[in-house]
């Protein structure tokens, strides 16, 4: 189902393909109030791929009445749970029956490999969705026990009308991850999609529109983040905010809902995310293997990236050869074809951003074990980095590119205060032999997700989350991001003798 085509038949349907442009409020794809435009580029050709509407904030006013009036009136909020699960079920299929051309359109979009496009994001994002979906009406609310003379209930309310503000880098899986447990909770959405990345959101709303999803309940507006996102996390009709990006836009959505209505803010920000290797890990290749993965994968592009190698010094060394090993199956070139495991970053701005990280490789005179080189200003090979310290960038700022910092350690507690030397802690992963060393190690590591002997993200059924300065006020994925969208209402009801004995009267 979710295999790869082949690269003439991926570039047959870029040929081809029809690529939406406008905004979608209100049922309908519509171009901004103002009229304006900005362009969308391929970052793998530096072209001109589409004009795509600028909105402001007069857009996201139109956009917040329109899902306010859908969210006040009860057109998707009052449907019975089963019927918002068949709604969302629906799109999960037209999902999967597009899924060639929303692969396309992602790849020229954001300059991810079609392969992973079509063998991750996209089956990812089905599952996300039907997950969510039906999970809705196999979740029960409580009664409490609070004695003889009353009756106390704990209900989840859908929390209104939520503004989800994208990322780039994993365009259709982030949407889901949020309009998945959204919609499925019976909240109206307001989309912002990163600008790099419009055009599969779009799509996705036009395919909701068509499953059913009813109008006013699925919007997208599109344009910058100073236009778009800032009168979102302002507005006085926006009940929530789920944010996924980096961590200084994060901080001001916490300053936007202090100043308009408290809204309810949740953030998914950076990571600077440690691999730590102990002397007793089993299968030194398979940990290269996994290294690899977990460093480069979606070009490093990636918040849960495994960007430091913390290893012991004793096998350093042959663990740097084996990454070697396996560096030579991930060839970079054209996304579109299918061989290819390293596509273009997103954009020209973020192209100089990660180079920036390969210049200090030589003015802090460290060794550079692989890769280092550039293509067409687009194009960063796998790079690994030998000899980095706590002190140095590579360390410590999150790059977003392919770039893999190695570091070494003596004892124990010195990997793990390696480990925790960072501002963010979203995920890490341990190679170990010993269950006492992974528990230990697993619990000293200051992350919402540590992987033991593998790099993952978990699935659909373990939140996703940091710590510290990766994240704030809840989880993606799980039931958990469920309790997001919700706010928990109590009814308390008195059956006392005496309100009975006032009732007969
Ligand atoms: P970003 O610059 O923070 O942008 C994220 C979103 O916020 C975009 O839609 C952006 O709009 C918008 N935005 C930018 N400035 C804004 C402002 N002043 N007010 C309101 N909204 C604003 O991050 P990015 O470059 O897109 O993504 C990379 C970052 O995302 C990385 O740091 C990465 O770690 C993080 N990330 C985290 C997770 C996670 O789950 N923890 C997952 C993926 C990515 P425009 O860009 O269109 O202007
Ligand atoms: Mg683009």
């Amino acid at each position: 189902m979710h295999e790869p085509l082949t690269a003439a038949e991926y570039k047959a349907i870029a040929a081809e393909i029809q690529l939406p442009t406008n905004a979608f409020i209100d049922g309908s794809f519509r171009p901004a109030i103002s009229g304006k435009t900005f362009t969308s580029v391929n970052p793998a050709t530096g072209e001109a791929l589409a004009a795509i509407t600028a909105c402001d904030a007069s857009d996201v006013d139109y956009a917040v009445a329109k899902a306010k009036e859908a969210f006040d009136d009860g057109r998707w909020r009052l449907r019975s749970p089963g019927e918002r699960r068949d709604a969302l079920l629906k799109l999960a299929k037209l999902i999967e029956r597009n899924r060639h051309e929303l692969a396309v359109m992602e790849s020229l979009d954001s300059g991810k490999p079609v392969r992973e496009c079509q063998t991750v994001d996209i089956p990812d994002t089905i599952h996300t969705i039907r997950w969510h979906a039906e999970l809705i009406d196999k979740i029960y609310d409580n009664t409490n026990n609070v004695g003889p003379d009353a009756l106390a209930m704990v209900v989840r309310e859908p929390i209104g009308v939520v503004g989800c503000v994208l990322p780039w880098n994993f365009p259709l899986l982030m949407l889901a991850w949020k309009i998945g447990p959204a919609l499925a909770a019976g909240c109206s959405v307001i989309v912002k999609p990163a600008q790099e990345t419009t055009l599969t959101t779009l799509r996705v709303a036009e395919l909701a529109h068509e499953a059913g999803i009813p109008a006013g309940v699925f919007n997208v507006v599109t344009g910058s983040g100073k236009d778009v996102g800032e009168p979102i996390g302002l507005h006085m009709d926006v009940d929530m905010v789920a944010f996924t990006g980096s961590t200084p836009t994060g901080r001001r959505f916490l300053r936007y809902a202090a100043d308009s209505n408290l809204k309810k803010v949740v953030l998914e920000c950076g990571g600077k995310n440690p691999a730590v290797v102990l002397p007793d890990a089993e299968d030194l290749d398979l940990v290269a293997e996994q290294v690899v993965n977990g460093a480069f994968w979606n070009m490093g592009e990636n918040c849960s990236a495994t960007s430091r190698l913390i290893v012991h010094s004793s096998i350093k060394d042959e663990l740097l050869k084996r990454i070697g090993a396996y560096l030579r199956e991930w060839k970079t070139g054209d996304p579109l074809d299918p061989e290819n495991r390293i596509g273009a970053l997103v954009s020209q701005s973020h192209f100089q951003k990660v180079k920036s990280f390969l210049d200090d490789v030589e003015a802090e005179e460290l060794s550079l074990v692989h890769g280092g080189g550039t293509h067409k200003d687009a194009f960063i090979e796998p790079t690994v980095v030998d000899g980095v310290t706590p002190k140095s960038r590579l360390f410590q700022e999150e790059i977003f590119g392919p770039i893999l910092s190695v570091t070494t350690f003596e004892t124990l507690p010195e990997a793990v205060a390696l480990a925790n030397d960072t501002n963010y802690g979203l995920t890490a992963s341990v190679y170990t032999g010993s269950l006492r060393n992974a528990i230990r190690l697993s619990r000293d590591i200051r992350a919402g997700l540590v992987t033991v002997n593998c790099f993952g993200e978990g699935d659909a059924t373990t939140p996703f989350g940091g710590y510290k300065e990766s994240g704030f006020g809840g989880r993606d994925k799980s039931v958990f991001a469920h309790d997001n969208y919700c706010e928990l209402k109590t009814i308390w009801i008195d059956i006392s003798d005496r309100s009975i004995d006032e009732m007969i009267r």
